[in-house]
Order: structure tokens, then sequence, then C-alpha cells
């Protein structure tokens, strides 16, 4: 026994609330949607738990952060899903799926069919003992993925004044856990095996500004080991961290950002799978063709890329997909393939960063380190792959963004260097897409202009010739 949707959306995070929205947009009748989610909450921006949600006053709570807040369209309370007549089934785990007889089966055992399905499970957090490392379901050991895990952090961040907190790892989650735990005037000490934070990002130029940041602001660095044990007291609470290299680092919490798998479990020898996620095509289709995959979960051919197949695990690919995702479902033949510049942004303190495109190639920065006004252009076989920006404005990101998605040229590295956030202003005057080409404008605007000329001249000779013909 169980229910019937025309449409099923697994998983209820950022890529579900905005699905549902494009649904809505493009008129869904009521009943023919649901969304099943292993949360007890309507989606929302998970964004917001690393960030607002943490801060000692006025911190952010739901429902002011629902999707899909976080591009400033509609906020999507349980109250619209209800309007729209979309169920939202919460707090259900589906423990296995079916493509070919297009079910889902929950933990409870309701089987749940549907004629097309969006996988939008995006992923989980990578657990310590998965790392060999025993002793994170410890009290005061914490992940961050998901709005349980956050409301944990906070009462035990609560439950001490003004103590330790290691945090392991030093991506994006940690170094935002790292900012939010001393904005809560707690001192941390920040451990990771890299040589310095966001290594897959950061070149170590831009990692020296974050990291004497942190430490002016009290944050101690650990680098180039990796946790070992835990100490604990006799209730198991963790009270120390042992590190390979031999050092002991009492504390009074602890918390884990070491990285995220996906959730593709579910379909593994069902769907075919690539990188790490659900393999789709430029419809966010996957192998199967009733069944599409979203956000964190997706694996998509990025056109910018020469369509290498990628997947992305930041939340503006979520959205895009996830919209992408419904607008091929219903207007198919009006829905091309997905275009998509890759996006990524982080706020931590009064810092906030912007990056686009891909860090292959050479590394060109500038600005004003000191001041905090600084960036770095990626430069691969002369064009412009990657743009990184701290502290800039609206206006400066748009530059950026245009130059990675043009891939500008960028032959003299000297004058890239020189002229920073300008270079992408001004030399996007000069360049333009034109029929799928990058072309240089002096070269386009002589097309225009000698087209132009052609077309005076044309019509300058129609005009003497009937002047002509009404004389004859
Ligand atoms: C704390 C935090 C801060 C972040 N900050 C940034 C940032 O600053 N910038 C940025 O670009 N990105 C950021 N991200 C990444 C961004 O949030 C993700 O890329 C985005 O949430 C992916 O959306 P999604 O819908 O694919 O997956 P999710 O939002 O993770 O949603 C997946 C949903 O599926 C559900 N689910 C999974 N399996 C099942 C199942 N079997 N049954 C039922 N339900 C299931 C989950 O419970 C969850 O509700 C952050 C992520 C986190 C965790």
């Amino acid at each position: 026994m169980g229910r019937a949707f025309v449409y099923v959306i697994l998983g209820g995070g950022v890529a579900a609330g905005y699905a549902a929205l494009e649904f809505a947009q493009r008129g869904t009748a009521p009943g023919e949607l649901c969304i099943i989610s292993e949360e007890t909450v309507a989606p929302y921006e998970r964004p917001a738990l690393s960030k607002g949600f943490l801060l000692p006053e006025a911190p952010a709570r739901l429902p002011s952060f629902h999707t899909c807040v976080g591009s400033n369209a509609q906020r999507l309370t349980p109250k619209w899903y209800k309007e729209q007549g979309i169920e939202l089934v919460l707090g259900t785990r589906v423990k296995s799926a079916d493509v070919k007889r297009k079910t889902l089966t929950t933990a409870a055992g309701e089987t749940i069919s549907y004629k097309t399905l969006i996988i939008a499970t995006g992923a989980r957090a990578l657990k310590l003992e998965e790392f060999g490392v025993k002793g994170s379901d410890a009290e005061n050991v914490c992940y961050l993925r998901n709005l349980a895990d956050a409301t944990r952090l906070v009462s035990i961040m609560q439950s001490f004044n003004g103590g330790n907190a290691v945090v392991i790892g030093g991506g994006y989650i940690g170094m935002e856990c790292a900012a939010a735990l001393v904005t809560n005037r707690i001192k941390v000490t920040m451990v990771f095996p890299e040589p310095h934070c966001m290594a897959r990002l950061f070149t170590p130029k831009i990692a020296d500004f974050y990291e004497a940041y942190y430490e002016s602001r009290g944050v101690d660095f650990i680098k180039g080991t990796v946790l070992s044990s835990f100490e604990n007291d006799s209730d198991g609470k963790v009270t120390a961290v042992i590190l390979r290299d031999g050092t002991r680092v009492p504390t009074n919490m602890v918390v884990v950002g070491i990285g995220i798998r996906p959730n593709t479990s579910l379909f593994e020898g069902q769907l075919s799978i690539e990188k790490g996620g659900i393999k789709v095509n430029g419809r966010m289709q996957t192998s199967n063709a009733s069944v599409y995959a979203v956000g964190d979960v997706a694996s998509f051919p990025v056109k910018l890329f020469g369509s290498d197949i990628r997947r992305l695990e930041h939340v503006d690919s979520a959205r895009k997909t996830a919209r992408h995702a419904v607008s091929a479902i219903f207007a198919p033949e009006a829905t091309s393939d997905f275009d998509y510049l890759p996006f990524f942004y982080s706020r931590v303190f009064t810092l906030s960063w912007q990056f686009y495109g891909e860090n292959i190639g050479d590394a060109i920065h500038f600005g004003d380190f000191l001041a905090g006004r600084f960036g770095a252009y990626w430069i691969n076989k002369g064009r412009i792959v990657g743009a990184f920006l701290e502290g800039g404005n609206r206006e400066e990101y748009e530059a950026i963004a245009n130059a990675v998605k043009l891939k500008m040229m960028a032959k003299d590295e000297a004058e890239v260097e020189k002229l920073g956030v300008e270079f992408a202003s001004k030399v996007g005057l000069h360049q333009e897409i034109v029929n799928g080409l990058v072309l240089e404008k002096p070269l386009y605007a002589m097309h225009a202009t000698a087209g132009i000329v052609v077309a005076i001249s044309i019509a300058a000779f129609a005009y003497w010739y009937g002047r002509r013909r009404r004389r004859w």
C-alpha cells in the first residue's frame, strides 16, 4: 500500500526547495508533487547553518532562512507548500529505490510511486571513523551538515563559557566554524594535514592572508598533521585531542569538517555513476529517462570546461541544476543543455570572497593584501579560467565572473597583475562572444563598422537610385 505522485523529489534540501518553486511557477496541479525528506523541516538555505545560525546575538532561525531567500526569491514556508498542494513527507528516510518499477520504499515500509523522480539527496559529512579514528560519537564532538547538527553544535557551544575548541579540517566548513566559535568567545585550534587552509582552492599567498587574519582573532593553526585519538573523561566527553605528531591539545569541544560523500547509495547499480555522483546529461537526466538528479549528488557536463563531467558541492549549483531539471521536465524542447559558470563563496568574520570557474594554470595575484582587497586570476593557455576576489562590490564580482565566462584572453600576465579587477572590467569591453566564439572587439568592431558602412552605402545608393528613377 502506498501513495502515488506524478513527480517526486527525493531529498528536502536546497535543490528540493528551488525545484519546488520552479514546479509551482510552471503550474503543477495540487497533489501532483511530493517531497520526501529525512529532515523534519521544509527545505532551507543550508549555508546559513555555518554563518547566521551560529551567531551569538540575533542568530538566524527558521522560518527566516527557508529556501528560496538565498537568491532573493520567495520564502517557501510549510504554509506555502500546503497552499500549492505540494505534499511534504518529512522525517522520512527512503531506504530503497527501484527505478524500473518507479517506486521508493521508506524506512517505515511505505511504497511511494512516481512517474518522474528528481534525486536531490545531497551529501553526508564524512566521519572520522572512515579514516580509522574512533570516538566521534562522544557528546561534545560535532559535525555540521543539517539543522539537527547545527542545533547540537550551538547547545554544546553554550554549555561552557569562554573555553577551547579544536576544529579538525581546514576546508570551508572548518574555516566558517572556527570563525563562528571565535565570535562566540571560544579559543580555537585548527588542525589539518595540508600546508595551508582551503588547500583545494587557495594559493599559499591567499591562504597566508586568511591565516594571519584568523591568528589576529586568536585562532591557532597546527598544520601538516592529523588527529590520531581522543582523550575522554569518565562521562565519555572528549577532554583533549592527540595528534599524529604527538601534540596534545586540551579542549571543551571538537568540530569535524573533513569533507562530504554524495548520497548515491540508493541508486548504485541502477543508474550511471561518475566522479562520485549520479551522472546526468545537460538536462539533468540520468541514465534512466524518468529520473533526474540535481545538486551535490549530480555529476553533470560543464560546457565551460569542454563539457567535462563535474560534481560540484556548492549552493548556487544546487539552486540552478534544480530549476533546470524542472524546466527540462516541463519543456524538453525549449530547454537547452545546462550552461553553468561554477561559483562558490564564503563569508567569515567581516570578510567575504567569491570564486568563479576553476583554479588550473598560473595564478596571478592582484590588489592590496594588506588592506584586504585582493584577488587572483587563474590563466590557462592564455585565457582566464578562474577568478577569486576578496572584499569586492557587486560590479567587481560581476566583472570577474564575466571574465571567466568569456574565457578572456590574457596574454600579458604583468598587465593582468597590474590592472587587477580593472582588467576584467576593461578588457571585457574589448571582447565579446559572437556565435559561441570569443572575439577581440577591435576585430569584431571593425567588422561591425564595416557592416554599418556597407549598410549606409547601400541605403544611400538606394535613395539616390530611387530619386533618379523618379526623375526618369
Ligand atoms: C554548513 C554548510 C555551509 C555551507 N556553506 C556554503 C557556502 O557558503 N557557499 C556554497 O556555495 N555552498 C555552501 N554549502 C554547500 C551547500 O549547502 C550545498 O551545496 C547544498 O546544500 C546542496 O544542496 P542539495 O539539495 O543537493 O543537498 P542538501 O541541501 O544536502 O539536501 C539533501 C537532502 O536530502 C535528504 N536525504 C538524503 N538522503 C535521503 C534519504 N535516503 N531519504 C530521505 N531524505 C534524504 C537530506 O536529509 C537533505 O534534506 C554549505 C553546506 C553546509 C553543510
